[in-house]
């Protein structure tokens, strides 16, 4: 049977992350801590306190936990420059339902997130992808080059990037800013696992009314299930999502649960820098084992090359280990466990490599 799907839709593979069974899953970027018994006690509470008025449609705009996510990300910032949805996935969606749409174009620089391209496909969005130059770096000259030959609506800029993992250095993101003459979406869902030094791109919004800055809790913050995504933009810019937002899209659970998960911050927030060392260490440990390691500011980390990326992929797994299969051709990508699935990640990798696996 065929159905009358859209004609841009026709043969398009969907998003695709295997969710295997396997004993360590280290292939979509979460924090392996699940919340503490305290947590899920507070947790708890308020998704009762919430379950007493949910014959009401939840509150549409929002407040509170805007509230809440501007006081987190600080820099001055006040509910009214905050935006949440399902996920920043709903929110990069909204973002090219506003700004995107058929006749306009969204800029990216790949190897990067995959949701970009696919999300601006859906709302009808022309996506161009322009490379990345050595060791996946995107430097000022050649993002400013991108801009100016295209002139596009938007450009996405991912930072850090996955699945290389370095952050941009700020002044690239500002020369983009500069020349864009659309949005600039900085997408930084991996903000909290940067390495020290790193500047992000919330210091340059006073300034840059059509730049927009990314976040999520399914990242550092331990909450990919809650799916609760975020934003910080100038005002106008979520006046003009307000138009295509569907009512009621968070919902009073949503809501709630992510509230409750904001007042303890500081402990969802506690195994970040443990999970920047081991990951320091996995780079380090990979280069040890002649392997190339791309530097990472995120929570996993872009390893190779392989002849046979495919063949390491499925040893891993023969062995439990479930990562990545992402990226350039013969790269792998394993995201940061605990101390014990690392252990048996490298455990796991040393006897694919002794077996001469993948081409190593
Ligand atoms: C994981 C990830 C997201 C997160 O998406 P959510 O919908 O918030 O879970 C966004 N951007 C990038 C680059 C990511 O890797």
């Amino acid at each position: 049977m065929t159905l009358p799907i859209r004609a841009d839709l026709r043969g398009r593979e969907p998003y695709g992350a295997p969710q295997l069974a396997a004993a360590v899953r280290l292939n979509t970027n979460e924090n392996p801590y699940p919340p503490s018994a305290r947590l899920i006690a507070a947790i708890s509470a308020a998704v009762a306190e919430a379950a007493a008025t949910l014959n009401r449609y939840p509150d549409r705009d929002v407040a509170e936990l805007r509230k809440d996510l501007a006081d987190y990300l600080g820099h001055g910032l006040t509910s009214r420059h905050v935006w949440a949805a399902n996920g920043s996935n709903e929110v990069i969606q909204q973002l090219l339902q506003a700004f995107g749409g058929p006749g306009r174009v969204a800029l990216g620089f790949e190897p990067s997130y995959s949701m970009h391209p696919i999300i601006a496909r859906t709302t009808g969005t022309t996506w161009v992808g322009e490379g990345r130059g050595e060791d996946f770096a995107l430097s000022a000259d050649r993002a400013v080059a991108a801009v100016r030959g295209l002139r596009p609506d938007l450009v996405f800029l991912t930072s850090p990037n996955n699945p290389t993992g370095a952050a941009l250095p700020v002044k690239v993101i500002e020369a983009v800013c500069d020349v864009a003459p659309g949005m600039v979406v900085v997408d930084e869902a991996y903000a909290e696992f940067a390495r020290d030094d790193t500047v992000g791109a919330l210091t340059l919004l006073p300034g840059h009314q059509r730049l927009v800055v990314t976040r999520t809790m399914s990242k550092a913050f331990a909450m990919a299930g809650v799916r609760l995504g975020y934003l910080a933009a100038d005002p106008a810019v979520i006046d003009a999502l307000l138009l295509v937002r569907l009512p009621y899209h968070l919902s009073a659970v949503t809501q709630a649960v992510a509230r409750a998960a904001l007042v303890n911050a500081g402990e969802l927030l506690e195994a970040v820098a443990a999970l920047r060392m081991e990951r320091d260490a996995t780079v380090a440990w990979l280069r040890g084992r002649g392997l190339a390691a791309a530097d990472s500011d995120a929570n996993f980390v872009l390893f190779g090359e392989f002849a046979d990326r495919r063949a390491v992929w499925q040893g891993l797994l023969d062995h439990g280990v479930l990562v990545r299969e992402v990226g350039p051709a013969g790269w792998l990508r394993v995201s940061i466990g605990t101390p014990a699935e690392m252990a048996r990640f490298r455990r796991a990798l040393s006897d694919v490599m002794a077996r001469g696996g993948g081409g190593v």
